[in-house]
């Protein structure tokens, strides 16, 4: 036995309160995805490590130092997933869904691992929900995903979304600009964090994501000034239909996202807030453009755009929002007495269930009295009593929670009785 039985370092256990907060992002989430035409998608939790290096990138902070990887015992090396998006484009590849009509577009909600050091918005198993749109794509396709997720927060109350946008090229045109942000970077070497110092010659665009080196960043070249014309223009017809569909969006010439196989336009949705007179901003996800993942995988090269959010930072804000989602209340609750009256209560239940009518039971329970002020607490309309008389005579009391007055129905009448009573 362990010492303490607690769960794992950064890792939380769902219930309760938080559990129907997870639950309303989950429905919205769901509804949405259908009303857009996406399917859902599960994929394993492990996958061979490879997909991470190659899809992620060998020199992000992720497969670098956040991933959990490990030996089976048939001497595999995989790893807990930490994102969706290059297992999903693994499955894309598998099951050559390029022979299906193009784009598919695919949905997730599920559970992802990251070594990290545990803080508040910040765990170790985490849940994302996101959308991937493979083999077609466009400025208009990139913009829907942005149009949905935005929609998706406000219907979820988040309030003050700021979203940043900035397009990093494609493979040929950052690598331009790479050249020269190593430039910049070497002048300026003195001053870099030491990862960033080692950023330089690996993966020089990692140092504009370092929360660091903030100085250095602020001073070095822009990615805008040197992509080529046809990612110019993709850019700035996203940004033109962002307009169309009024979603405010901020330029920031420094986003480039965290993992490597980005290529055009990337975003990232914040939530603005105050605290102690100071503006905070809350990182809720984002996406981008990936046409160079598939390749990097070794499929054949496909047009791919999607967008991660996590939803343990949504639920944060929902709580700080004081937004409270109501269960659908029960209209009827059944008391039991007895052994017989357990046994008609179980199949009672039943046929309210099949007749759609919401109910709820403490069938555990054994005194009456704890029955009745459950069924208080959890508003229900009418009480369906079955005390030891009732069940030998099959008859059962009806009571009216608000008014109290009740009546004796026979067993026969009640799903006919209860369907008129709360119609009154
Ligand atoms: P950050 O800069 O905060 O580490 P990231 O760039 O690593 O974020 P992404 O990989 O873009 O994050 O993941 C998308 C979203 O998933 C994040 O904006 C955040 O809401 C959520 N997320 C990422 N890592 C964690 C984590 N360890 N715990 C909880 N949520 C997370
Ligand atoms: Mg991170």
């Amino acid at each position: 036995m362990p010492k303490k039985l607690q769960s794992p370092s950064g890792m939380h256990d769902i219930f309760g309160s938080q559990y129907d907060y997870f639950q309303k992002v989950r429905e919205v989430v769901f509804k949405n995805a259908e009303i857009y035409g996406f399917q859902g998608i599960e994929t394993p939790v492990i996958e061979d490590t490879e997909i991470f290096t190659r899809g992620t990138g060998k020199f992000t902070d992720i497969v670098e130092k956040e991933m959990y990887t490990f030996k089976t015992k048939g001497g595999d090396r995989v790893s807990l997933r930490p994102e969706g998006t290059p297992p999903i484009m693994r499955a894309f590849i598998q099951h050559g869904l390029y022979t299906k009509p193009q784009p598919v577009k695919f949905f997730y909600f599920a559970p992802y691992f990251r070594y990290e050091r545990p803080q508040a918005g910040r765990y170790r198993q985490f849940w994302q929900f996101g959308f991937e749109t493979i083999g077609r794509g466009g400025p208009v396709v990139d913009t829907q995903v942005i149009v949905l997720v935005y929609n998706i927060l406000k219907e979820l109350g988040i309030k003050n979304v700021v979203t940043e946008i900035n397009s990093m090229g494609d493979e040929k045109c950052r690598e331009e600009y790479k050249k020269a942000l190593k430039k910049h970077l070497k002048k300026q070497s003195s001053r870099l964090c030491t990862d960033c110092k080692r950023r330089v010659e690996k993966n020089p665009l990692r140092a504009l994501d370092c929360k660091k080196c903030l100085e250095v960043k602020a001073e070095a070249p822009q990615i805008l000034d040197h992509i080529c014309k046809k990612c110019c223009e993709d850019f700035r017809r996203v940004l033109e239909f962002l307009e169309e569909v009024e979603i405010p969006y901020d330029l920031n010439p420094f986003l480039v996202r965290g993992l490597d196989y980005y290529t055009g336009v990337v975003y990232e949705f914040f939530a603005r807030s105050k605290k102690s007179g100071e503006e905070e901003f809350l990182a809720l996800g984002g996406g981008g453009r990936y046409d160079g993942l598939s390749a990097a995988l070794g499929g054949e090269e496909r047009p791919a755009t999607g967008a991660a959010m996590g939803v343990e930072r949504i639920v944060l804000l929902m709580k700080k929002n004081g937004e409270v989602y109501e269960k659908e209340k029960p209209r009827v609750f059944i008391a039991q007495l007895g052994d017989l009256a357990k046994k008609k209560s179980l199949k009672l239940f039943e046929e309210l269930k099949k007749a759609n009518i919401p109910v709820a039971e403490a069938f555990g329970q054994d005194s009456l009295k704890n029955q009745m002020s459950r069924a208080a607490k959890l508003e229900a309309d009418i009480a369906i009593i079955i005390g030891k008389e009732e069940a030998a005579e099959d008859k059962v009391i009806l009571r009216d929670m608000d008014s109290g007055g009740q009546e004796k129905v026979k067993t026969s009448e009640i799903i006919k009785e209860v369907k008129k009573k709360l119609k009154e």
